[in-house]
């Protein structure tokens, strides 16, 4: 997978996680299965460490998904975008690149990663 792509995913998921921590019922949730989310500062830290290792021109297009909607990644399943569930363009869908090279979806903008399609989502 490109690693530009894995930096986005592990980004969402602490800015998901970042997220959760600001909202008392949901750090309750977290603190029942044994995560005690105590303070976000290493979490944040984290998020900028990351945020770093993005080349410019993507950070700049990551920035404006984080403004715009708090995820950055979509992840693409049976050819539609789960960011904006809009059928992705079979030229896009069927490249041999995809995972490999960085793709966003021409709808929503943000960055798509394509899972094995699994018979039983069909
Ligand atoms: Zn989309």
């Amino acid at each position: 997978m490109n690693s530009q792509l894995q930096i986005l995913i592990a980004l969402q998921d602490i800015l998901l996680l970042i997220r959760d921590a600001k909202d008392p019922s949901r750090r309750k949730q977290y603190g029942r299965i044994g995560f005690k989310i105590s303070t976000i500062k290493p979490l944040e830290e984290t998020l900028a460490e990351l945020e770093g290792q993005l080349e410019p021109s993507i950070r700049t297009q990551y920035f404006r998904m984080k403004q715009r909607y708090g995820r950055v990644v979509a992840p693409v399943i049976n050819a539609v975008c789960h960011g904006c569930f809009v059928t992705i363009p079979s030229a896009i869908h069927g490249a041999e690149d995809r995972n490999k090279k960085l793709y966003r979806c021409e709808n929503c903008g943000m960055f798509l990663y394509w899972v094995e399609e699994q018979p039983i989502l069909k």
